[in-house]
């Protein structure tokens, strides 16, 4: 079965947490699954669907640990480079381990703030195996990018307890 791409993107909360759960239905169905995250600092910020995600049996890969927005002292051609680093990676293992699911979380983010060319994504996946199944997550999906996929939603805020000064809460958002 040819593998189909999906893209979850938009300003409001649900892009990871639906890539998470399609990632726990597939382990749940026998399907080999890796998920692999970008910008995202679990040692700092938790981030526990990670742990579970390993405990279940996904090979878990995190790549360009961190994002200016959240931590100013980072150095962007040092993100640049890890996430080049990371697509390199990937496209490494998805032609050794005959993976049925992966997901790039946030690889979005990496296009829109320029840390990553969208040429490179769009090459990455143009040459994914074709039985993988690929998941990518972010707000600003870029035109481009929605073209290729075959699931695209836009998750849109209606309202967002951030915009009540509620902060981010275990369990919930990290
Ligand atoms: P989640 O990880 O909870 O599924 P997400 O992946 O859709 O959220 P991101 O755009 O990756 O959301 O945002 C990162 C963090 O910001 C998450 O903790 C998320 O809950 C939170 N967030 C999502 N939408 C908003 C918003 N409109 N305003 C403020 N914070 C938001
Ligand atoms: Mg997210």
């Amino acid at each position: 079965m040819a593998g189909l791409i999906h893209v979850y993107t938009g300003n409001g909360k649900g892009k990871t947490t639906t890539a998470v759960g399609l990632a726990v239905r597939a382990i749940g169905f026998g399907l080999k699954v890796c998920y692999s995250s970008f910008h995202k600092n679990p040692d700092k910020y938790g981030y526990h669907e990670i742990g579970v995600l390993d405990k279940l049996g996904a090979k878990v890969l995190v790549f360009a640990k961190g994002h200016p927005h959240l931590d100013k002292t980072l150095d962007e051609n040092e993100i640049r480079t890890d996430v080049a680093k990371g697509i390199e990676t990937l496209s490494e293992l998805i032609k050794t381990e005959k993976f049925d699911l992966l997901i790039m979380d946030e690889i979005l983010i990496s296009v829109r703030d320029g840390y990553l060319e969208e040429a490179k994504l769009l090459e990455f996946i143009n040459n994914k195996p074709e039985n993988l199944e690929l998941v990518l997550t972010g707000r600003g999906a870029t035109c481009a990018v929605i073209e290729k996929a075959d699931y695209v939603s836009e998750i849109c805020k209606i309202a967002h307890p951030y915009d009540k000064g509620i902060t981010s809460r275990g369990g919930i958002e990290f």
